[in-house]
C-alpha cells in the first residue's frame, strides 16, 4: 500500500475534471472513484491487511485525500450546471426590442373604392342608399321599366333569363321600381350594385359589372334639378374646373332623356388620350322619371316629378385612375389592386 497512490487518484481526478463538460460527465468521474466499486473505495477496503498504527495513518490520509476529490467534485459540478444554464438563456433569449413581424394592411378593391367615392359624393346631398336583388324579375327590370315589349335589350342574345319571368338584371334601374312600389315621395336614393349582360369580354365590356343609379322624385321637381345635382357631382369627383354639357338620348324610363359629358379633366378640354382627343368625356345617362314608371309605385304624376340617372362604376374607376382595360378589375391581380390602396 502506498501513499502515492492517493496522490494518483487525486491527480486523476483534477486531470478527468479538465476535460468534462455536462453533469453527467462529471457524475461519471465521481462513480469512478468514490462509488461502491471506485478507485478510492478499493484502496480504502485494502486497508483491513495494514496493521492498526498503518491502518490510522493511511486513513487519515485517505479520509483527506476523498475530502479533497469531493471538494473538487463539488466545484466541477458547479460549474457545468452554471454553464448549463447559462447556455439555456441564451438560446431562449427574448429580444423584446426586435420589430414585430409587419402584417401589411389589406386594400379595398378599386370598383368598391369607386362606388364608395360616388356615394359619398350623393350621400352628401341628401341620398340615401338603397339595394335590390342580383336576381330580379322581368316585370322590375323591364315591364315596370316603360321599356317595350320589343326592346332589344330584352332579347336572350343580351339577357341571362333564369326563367321567363326572373333573370340577372341588367341594370340597378329596378332598384327604382322597388323603391317607388315601398315608398312615398319624397325619394332620394342611390342605389350601387352588380349587373349582368351577355357581353363578350374585351378591353371596355364584361358580362358582369357595376352601376350606380339614382332616384329624386318630390314636388316640383324640373330638369333644372337634375342639371344642378349632376354638375355638381361631376365638379366634386372631377374637379371644381370642370364643365358639363347634356346631349339628348333616348331610355324607356327617363323622357326627356339626355347623356352628360364632362370636360376632360386631364387635358382641361385641349384632347388627350383619356378623352380620346375631343376635350369631352361621356360620364352617365340621365333623365326626367317616365310618368308611366312612377305610376307603377301609385305615385301621383300630377303632384310629383322627378329625375333618374345612371353611370357605369368600371367606367368612373378607369377614367380617375386611367387605366384602359376592364379586365384588370376582374383578374385578382395583387400588383393591380394594391396599387389602389
Ligand atoms: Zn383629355
Amino acid at each position: 500500500m502506498e501513499y502515492e497512490q492517493l496522490d494518483e487518484i487525486i491527480e486523476r481526478a483534477k486531470a478527468g475534471l479538465r476535460e468534462v463538460e455536462t453533469e453527467a460527465e462529471t457524475e461519471a468521474i465521481r462513480v469512478k472513484l468514490l462509488g461502491k466499486k471506485g478507485s478510492l473505495t478499493e484502496i480504502l477496503r485494502s486497508m483491513a491487511s495494514l496493521n492498526p498504527d498503518e491502518r490510522k495513518e493511511f486513513g487519515r490520509r485517505a479520509n483527506a485525500a476523498r475530502a479533497e476529490i469531493e471538494s473538487l467534485l463539488a466545484e466541477r459540478f458547479a460549474e457545468v450546471r452554471e454553464k448549463r444554464r447559462r447556455l439555456k438563456f441564451e438560446s431562449e433569449i427574448l429580444d423584446v426590442t426586435e420589430p414585430g413581424k409587419g402584417r401589411p394592411p389589406g386594400s379595398r378593391h378599386p370598383v368598391t373604392s369607386t362606388i364608395d367615392f360616388i356615394s359619398r359624393i350623393f350621400m352628401n346631398m341628401g341620398f340615401f342608399v338603397a339595394e335590390g336583388p342580383e336576381i330580379e324579375t322581368v316585370f322590375n327590370n323591364f315591364d315596370a321599366l316603360n321599356a317595350a315589349p320589343n326592346h332589344p335589350s330584352r332579347d336572350m342574345t343580351d339577357t341571362f333569363y333564369i326563367s321567363a319571368d326572373t333573370l340577372l338584371r341588367t341594370q340597378t334601374s329596378p332598384v327604382q321600381v322597388r323603391t317607388l312600389m315601398r315608398q312615398a315621395p319624397p325619394i332620394r336614393v342611390i342605389s350601387p350594385g352588380r349587373c349582368f349582360r351577355r357581353d363578350a369580354v374585351d378591353a371596355t365590356h364584361s358580362p358582369m359589372f357595376h352601376q350606380i343609379e339614382g332616384l329624386l322624385v318630390d314636388e316640383g321637381i324640373t330638369m333644372a334639378d337634375l342639371k344642378g345635382t349632376l354638375d355638381n357631382f361631376a365638379k366634386l369627383a372631377f374637379g371644381a374646373e370642370v364643365k358639363t354639357k347634356f346631349r339628348p338620348h333616348f331610355f324607356p324610363f327617363t323622357e326627356p332623356s339626355a347623356e352628360m359629358d364632362v370636360s376632360c379633366f386631364k387635358c382641361g378640354g385641349k384632347g388627350c388620350r383619356v378623352c380620346g382627343g375631343n376635350g369631352w368625356i361621356e360620364i352617365l345617362g340621365c333623365g326626367m322619371v317616365h310618368p308611366n314608371v312612377l305610376r307603377v309605385g301609385n305615385v301621383d304624376t300630377e303632384r310629383y316629378t322627378g329625375f333618374a340617372f345612371g353611370m357605369g362604376v368600371e367606367r368612373i374607376a378607369m377614367l380617375r385612375h386611367e387605366i384602359d382595360d376592364i379586365r384588370l378589375f376582374y383578374e385578382n391581380d395583387m400588383r393591380f389592386i394594391e396599387q389602389f390602396r
